[in-house]
């Protein structure tokens, strides 16, 4: 006999939740009250829920299921306060960085763990893939650490292990939840989905009208090039991409469409690849942010600080709005492309 799985309380819409709670016989309002004891004041254990009956904690209790985590392992940067969090859930095990700036508290999390692809460059795409996240495990990591801090998170970048749009579901109902006024109510406009270049995602990304800002990992403006360092080009063409980009940019908000652009020396970052990269970013009015590669991995190495200023200086001389991103956690591997948790089980 098969045991029925419970909901899992932290995936819901305040919709979903209302919905349950009124056919087991509960007041709607029951609903808001414990979507925001769960989703703005982040209390999970309903015996904390002050305002709710005791019967109707049990009923919560014995309904859903609630978050089930751990902490396995924080490394803090002695030199730039960020810090890498190994979370656990299950035998699901992924990593999120917490990103301190001067004038914004961003985080990156993770909506795979592992990744079922294999970009070159990247440490997560060598380790074993374990599987999607729930809704409410994305959300987790939002919530675990911001819970560790005083200082609000005002950005959320969905580019931590895994390819979001190999887990479009879960991860765009993190997002939807994230920003919700009873919840944190972080602006949809700073939470930024980050993808390797899933066509049918991104197409689905755009029908839809999602509001969020939708990062390009390129990488590589040239076929060949590309093909080497992320093997996802074979599947989807980063040409068929931007050309379809290209068609719908105009039904896209302005600044909603970025390019991530790993700078690794000796591959990616001549003269051409400038050129080229300069010509799409404009034709698509999109950002490109600049990511030196971090350290050295799979035998590729970071370009030096004269080639990546030089690299950036060639787009922004022909126009382009580049941000050359401090890689920052360099010391911990908490940059992109570094999350491979190295106390991760295999
Ligand atoms: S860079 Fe992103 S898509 Fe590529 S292997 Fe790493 S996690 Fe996966």
């Amino acid at each position: 006999m098969s045991i029925e799985k419970k909901p899992e309380i932290l995936s819901l819409t305040e919709d979903e939740l209302a919905h349950l709670l009124v056919a087991d016989g509960h007041k709607k309002f029951r609903a808001q009250q414990v979507f925001q004891w769960l989703h703005l004041k982040q209390v999970f254990d309903v015996r904390q829920m002050t305002n709710l009956k005791a019967d109707f904690q049990d009923y919560l209790t014995e309904k859903f299921s609630f978050p089930d985590f751990k902490i396995l392992n924080e490394s803090k940067s002695p030199s730039d306060q960020t810090a890498k969090y190994l979370f656990a859930f299950g035998k699901k095990q992924v990593e999120s960085v917490w990103l301190p700036y001067e004038n914004r508290q961003s985080i990156c999390i993770s909506v795979q763990s592992g990744c079922s692809l294999d970009c070159s460059f990247c440490a997560t795409g060598k380790i074993a893939f374990k599987g999607n996240l729930t809704a409410g495990e994305i959300l987790t990591q939002v919530y675990g650490m911001q819970q560790l801090y005083d200082r609000r998170i005002t950005n959320i970048v969905f580019m931590g292990m895994g390819e979001p749009f190999y887990n479009y579901d879960n991860a765009i109902r993190a997002a939807s939840l994230i920003a919700h006024q009873h919840g944190m109510n972080i602006s949809r406009r700073r939470i930024t989905l980050s993808t390797s270049g899933v066509l049918p995602g991104i197409q689905r990304f755009i029908e839809e009208k999602q509001p969020y800002r939708l990062a390009l990992s390129l990488h590589s403006v040239f076929a060949d090039k590309r093909k080497r360092i992320m093997d996802i080009e074979e599947k989807y063409p980063f040409e068929d991409v931007l050309g379809y980009l290209r068609e719908k940019r105009g039904e896209m908000q302005q600044g909603q469409l970025m390019f991530e652009y790993i700078m690794i020396d000796g591959i990616n970052i001549f003269p051409d690849d400038a050129k080229e990269l300069a010509r799409w970013a404009k034709l698509l009015n999109a950002k490109v942010n600049l990511i030196p590669m971090n350290t050295e991995f799979n035998g590729m190495h970071r370009p030096s600080e004269e080639k990546i200023y030089e690299f950036w200086r060639a787009l922004v001389e022909r126009g382009v709005v580049a941000v050359n991103r401090k890689s920052p956690a360099k010391d911990i591997d908490g940059a992109c492309g570094m999350l491979a948790g190295q106390k991760l089980a295999s």
